[in-house]
């Protein structure tokens, strides 16, 4: 028992503070531009590679339920579709849209009455999705400026089911964040329902 509470002791001291330190690319990471998001050196970045990404944010060390030390217990990865506006709108550079593997920290806590299990906060896209909300900003953009599906699908590489949900939810949140949608919303909106005749 004492071995192994020696040893639990041990994981819970030693992988507090130790810190592997990958190599990142500075010029990448801030052409992606995204909160805690951190390019790996050695890559390139277009649309048919997967671009490895490791979480950038400050490392946690205590609980945030109880405040006991916490360890980081492995990392998880997701993939995510995003895309790269051009910096000057001017030029005529195109967005670039790319997928990106996510490796993100998971912590546990070392209480053993707590030992609550959580994960770095990801603040660029909703809870279990895989689209980041600037994508989905433009997809909504594209659908607001009258573009078909068939048309953001080809653009995007978003299935068109995938594409009606993200117009679904901003409609939906609009809903929820204003009592009423402005007019020329309205309309789009009229529009998507009457295609998808769905509520
Ligand atoms: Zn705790």
């Amino acid at each position: 028992m004492k071995v192994l509470t020696l040893l639990l002791g041990g994981k819970c001291y030693w992988g507090s503070l130790m810190r592997k330190k990958p190599q990142i690319d500075r010029g990448l990471t801030q052409r992606v531009n995204l909160p805690g998001v951190a390019v790996l050196a050695g890559q390139k970045l277009d649309k048919t590679t997967l671009l490895k990404t490791i979480d950038s944010a400050d490392r946690v060390f205590s609980c945030p339920v109880c405040g006991s030390m916490v360890y980081s217990n492995g990392y998880k990865h997701r993939k995510f579709l995003d895309v790269i506006r051009p910096d000057n709108l001017d030029s005529e550079e195109r967005p670039v849209i790319y997928t990106f593997d996510y490796k993100f920290r998971v912590y546990q806590c070392c209480n053993s009455d707590c030992k609550l299990v959580f994960k770095t906060p990801i603040d660029f896209a909703g809870p279990n999705r895989h689209v980041t909300f600037r994508l989905e900003d433009d997809v909504f953009q594209l659908h607001v400026d009258e573009a078909s599906y068939l048309y953001i699908s080809k653009l995007t590489g978003l299935t068109e089911k995938t594409i009606g949900e993200i117009i679904r939810r901003r409609y939906n949140d609009y809903r929820t964040n204003h009592n009423s949608i402005p007019e020329w919303l309205e309309e789009a909106k009229n529009e998507f329902y009457r295609k998808h005749n769905a509520r």
